[in-house]
């Protein structure tokens, strides 16, 4: 069986499964991941680091749906948690502590006991302040924090400017020359070891050099660090590999893989790798339906029941996502605005796309859907968010299902001073 997404009889599967028949269940949208492919990609990722031996730490920001990560957690991987509330997941779902690395710029001191009392592996911590609030945390409860200090090497990972995160002026990390005064100074700190540097340049990259440059940077700076008397023991190099969503050439795995191969042999540095997009992207899709075609004289609208609430990557990043019919009509392809029903004109998922010929009832797919689709959501002109189904061997599971308008509406309340007539959702 052709594993992923694929055509078979002229409609679009999932892991043999008919998209078609999964719409008809499940209404639109909806997400749709398959499992074989989420499994076979953290597989291939894990072959191409095995003679390092990483712990493989998926970025859970990219979709953390819980059997998403309980598939990665089934197979070894660890997590790279944003929040306590990743924390909660992914501990929940199977990710032991010691494989959880606390990554953002802005952990509370609150989330910094929650996860020190979890013990997690490392907090990469991102700032003088944030090194000293966790000092004073772990000396509070007496525990010693384990820290991979951020690097900003400052280094151009030539992506959208939205998702660069390497470069000095971004808010990410320390400079390379203040990170190596923190480490020396921090040795004198009793409730943090800084055990580690961490660094992550970046998201969607598709250029291998800028990778080269910044492990060479940050595994140099190791070094250096590990004479002056460091405790250092590993490397955390992060993520941001890219994918194909139409013309893009990322590196691919093995090039990717020589990169780091090339900072961190012979160092005997452990290293550890975040990888979020790259694990998930291409294993979802959005499903949608046409609800009408309108005909303008510059250009036609396809107006769908997906959104910008479902999926903000285009209108955010100005990111180009595939759409394409589940069952294309024959005929000559014609050009669409694909848009969803939200009051905003920065509301499509596509602009001036060549599709095969639209219908109002037509289903299409979006592509590559798989990594901040859904996390990103919102309810955005109370618009319940959709579901998220999970296709493995020929069954579909609803691992998340179909918010109700109810639940939506009924986390609002009345102040006390309001008069209220009695509603069937408001208590
Ligand atoms: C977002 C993020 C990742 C994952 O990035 P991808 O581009 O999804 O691989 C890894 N590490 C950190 C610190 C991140 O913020």
């Amino acid at each position: 069986m052709t594993i992923g997404f694929h055509t078979k009889n002229g409609v679009l599967h999932c892991d043999g499964v008919s998209l078609e028949r999964i719409a008809r269940d499940h209404g639109t949208p909806t997400w749709v991941y398959s499992q074989a492919l989420l499994e076979s990609r953290l597989r291939e990722f894990q072959k191409a680091f095995a003679k390092l031996d990483p712990t493989i730490c998926y970025a859970l920001k990219a979709n953390s749906n819980q059997a998403v990560i309980a598939t990665f957690a089934a197979m070894g991987a660890g997590a790279d948690i944003v929040s306590a509330g990743e924390l909660v997941r992914a501990l929940s779902a199977g990710v032991p502590a010691s494989k959880i690395v606390f990554a953002g710029v802005g952990k509370t001191e609150d989330e910094m006991a929650l996860a020190l009392d979890a013990g997690v592996l490392q907090f990469n911590v991102e700032s003088e302040p944030e090194l000293e609030a966790l000092a004073r945390v772990a000396k509070k409860r007496g525990q010693v924090a384990p820290v991979a200090l951020r690097v900003n090497p400052d280094v151009d990972a030539k992506t959208h400017r939205k998702i660069t995160t390497g470069k000095s002026e971004n808010k990410f990390g320390v400079e390379i020359a203040h990170a190596r005064k923190i480490a020396l100074a921090a040795r004198k700190l009793k409730s943090v070891r800084i055990e580690a540097l961490s660094t992550h340049i970046g998201s969607q990259i598709t250029d291998v050099s800028p990778y080269r440059a910044a492990f060479a940077r940050v595994a140099a700076l190791g070094k250096e660090l590990r004479e002056a008397g460091v405790p250092m023991a590993r490397l955390d190099f992060g993520g941001g590999l890219g994918v194909v969503y139409q013309n893009e050439t990322p590196p691919d795995l093995g090039a990717y893989a020589r990169a780091v191969h090339a900072a961190i042999d012979k160092t005997g540095f452990g290293l550890v790798l975040e990888p979020g997009r790259w694990l998930v992207a291409d294993a979802g899709v959005l499903l949608a339906r046409v609800i009408y075609v309108k005909k303008g004289s510059a250009k036609s609208f396809a107006i769908v029941d997906a959104a910008m609430n479902d999926l903000i990557r285009p209108t955010l990043y100005e990111a180009w996502m595939a759409i394409e019919p589940l069952r294309p009509r024959k005929g000559a392809k014609r050009v669409y605005d694909v848009v969803g029903p939200i009051c905003e004109s920065g509301d499509y998922l596509a602009q001036a796309r060549k599709i095969t010929p639209l219908d109002a009832g037509d289903l299409v797919a979006v592509r590559q859907a798989g990594a901040y689709g859904a996390v990103m959501s919102s309810a955005y002109n109370s618009r319940p968010l959709a579901p998220e189904l999970l296709v493995n061997k020929g069954k579909v599971a609803v691992v998340r299902p179909r918010q109700s308008v109810e639940s939506l509406i009924g986390l609002d309340r009345l102040a006390p001073w309001q008069r209220q007539k009695p509603s069937p959702y408001l208590d």
